[in-house]
């Protein structure tokens, strides 16, 4: 009942005084904390940082018996379990890497231990679930949640298995944990994990020190160098591949004189965490990393997030380019995307099986809103959260200076049609002079000057046909072939009928004369 949760509310903030040294909690902390103190199953949708662990730890030290907890990585475990036991909590892990689990059994069973970190892929064998019968259980807390979810963008088939384990258990209250979730997946870990529709707390995702920007990727190791310029401080830049980390790194080292390292799973274990300490410790250094690098890192004063290429989703980019300015002062999210970024994420959507491919396409779209809008950026994210955000943000670059809108409908007919009539297989640069009415060899070998569609764009309009191309990519309208030419896809056909009219942001002209400039 809420009077049992206000006392037990009350005795928690002594408890976090005592244990943690914080004067009081945060944000939705106290909500989660009474429902779970009161024995209320809950799912707490938390942004990175917020402070989730709090939630199920000061319950773990409070209620008799041993919270279970389930954690998707060892690594993020053993962090955790530093972490708990620097706080006096009694606190262990069952991985394959731990060599005291008869120790750890032995104080389990004895109600030693506040709590217990163990994996997915441990948590379903049939022999885990005898051993939670021989121990007093206080909580079973699922963090990563959205794991559990095939909507999620991090799906693990073994968070399938933890719903049989606690039903096992139904006196046992649950907390799922989750930093990234959309309204849909949110729905599905409550159904998987068989927690009440009201055990919802939903944290507010606002990251109002965060200035949000996109721009198109023409030259990275130059537009990242120069927002390095900008910001001294440390910084993260995301890149897709290991290869492209290696490359941009050195690249930036060389062309700024910062210190900046690299960080991807193909490194030595090694190196590896002493890129992440060095980091961790620099008033200035750059990592380069892929998304293996940052979960578990609680580095506050990250200046900058730049991604190099398109982030997997809104989840991932939220999650990503939350990891700047944890300490509220100003920091900046500028993502650097390609269309051909997109087109291969669409190219892969073939390949996935089905049963996942709306909710990847689905994720991919949502992106592509995101990254080609006009309006507020923060709005998109908020919104997408299932927030009711303010139209305008003032933080971010479409608000600082709002991008000119324009009606391409027709130039995009114009360019799907030569698509179409040129076979589906050519490259932008061919549409283009065929669009444009440049004769090349080319052009004229394939017969393409003889087109309907040859020289019927000009002047002005020309200058949209770039800009137009990308937003088409980006919202699956034109796809990648094998060969790198452009076929149509998605919303095409509605676009050539004229049933769909197709706004694009033209690039400020600043960004057209650089681009001038910079070619030979
Ligand atoms: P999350 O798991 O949500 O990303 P953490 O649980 O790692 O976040 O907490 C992020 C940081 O905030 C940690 O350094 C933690 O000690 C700190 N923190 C959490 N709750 C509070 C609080 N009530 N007051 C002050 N600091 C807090
Ligand atoms: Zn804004």
């Amino acid at each position: 009942t809420a009077g049992q949760g206000e006392t037990g509310l009350e005795a928690a903030r002594a408890e976090l005084r005592r244990l943690f040294g914080f004067d009081d909690f945060r944000g939705v902390q106290p909500q989660v904390l009474a429902r779970v103190l009161a024995g209320q199953s809950t799912l707490a949708v938390m942004p990175t940082g917020a402070g989730k662990s709090l939630t199920y730890q000061l319950p773990a030290t409070m209620l008799p018996g041993t919270c279970v907890v389930v954690s998707p990585l060892i690594a993020l475990m053993h962090d955790q379990l530093r972490a708990a036991r620097a706080n006096g909590i009694e606190a262990a892990t069952l991985t394959s890497v731990d060599s005291d689990w008869r120790e750890t059994i032995d104080r389990f069973r004895a109600g030693a231990l506040d709590l217990l970190y163990v994996a997915p892929e441990r948590a379903s064998q049939p022999g885990f679930r005898d051993l939670l019968g021989s121990a007093p259980l206080a909580l079973f807390a699922v963090d990563e949640a959205h794991c559990v979810s095939e909507w999620g963008h991090d799906f693990r088939p073994d968070y399938r298995q933890l719903r049989g384990l606690m039903d096992a258990f139904p006196q046992v209250p649950r907390l799922a944990l989750t930093a990234t979730a959309d309204a849909h997946t949110r729905a599905d870990i409550l159904d998987q994990l068989g927690i009440p529709r009201d055990g919802l707390v939903l944290a507010g995702f606002d990251r109002p020190n965060i200035r949000y920007a996109m721009r198109h990727r023409d030259n990275p190791v130059r537009q990242i160098a120069a927002l390095m310029a900008e910001e001294p401080g440390p910084g993260i830049v995301y890149a897709p591949t290991r290869r492209k980390v290696e490359d941009l790194a050195g690249k930036l080292a060389l062309a700024t004189g910062r210190p900046v390292r690299p960080y991807h799973a193909g490194l030595e274990s090694g190196v590896r965490a002493d890129n992440q300490a060095a980091f961790v410790a620099s008033e200035d250094m750059v990592i380069v990393a892929t998304v293996a690098f940052g979960m578990g890192i609680d580095k506050p004063d990250v200046r900058f997030v730049a991604h190099a290429g398109i982030p997997k989703s809104i989840e991932g980019y939220y999650q990503e380019t939350g990891r700047a300015g944890r300490d509220g002062d100003p920091a900046r999210a500028v993502m650097f995307w390609g269309a051909g970024d997109f087109a291969t994420a669409r190219q892969r959507l073939a390949e996935i099986d089905e049963a996942r491919r709306a909710g990847e396409r689905a994720r991919l779209d949502a992106l592509a809103g995101l990254v080609e809008t006009a309006g507020c950026r923060r709005a998109v994210l908020l919104r997408h959260f299932g927030e009711d955000p303010p139209p305008a943000c003032g933080n971010c670059d479409n608000c600082l200076a709002p991008p000119r809108v324009t009606d391409a409908t027709e130039t995009a007919r114009k360019l799907l049609s030569a698509v179409y009539r040129t076979g589906q297989s050519f490259g932008f640069g061919h549409l283009q002079k065929v669009l444009t009415g440049v004769e090349d060899e080319r052009v004229r070998q394939r017969g393409h000057d003889g087109l309907s569609v040859f020289g019927i764009v000009a002047g002005e309009e020309a200058r949209l046909l770039q800009p137009l191309a990308r937003a088409l990519q980006a919202r699956g309208a034109l796809v990648a072939t094998e060969h790198g030419g452009l076929a149509l896809g998605g919303d095409a056909r509605a676009i050539l009928k004229g049933e769909q009219a197709v706004e694009i942001v033209v690039p400020p002209r600043a960004e057209r004369r650089r681009r001038r400039d910079a070619s030979p």
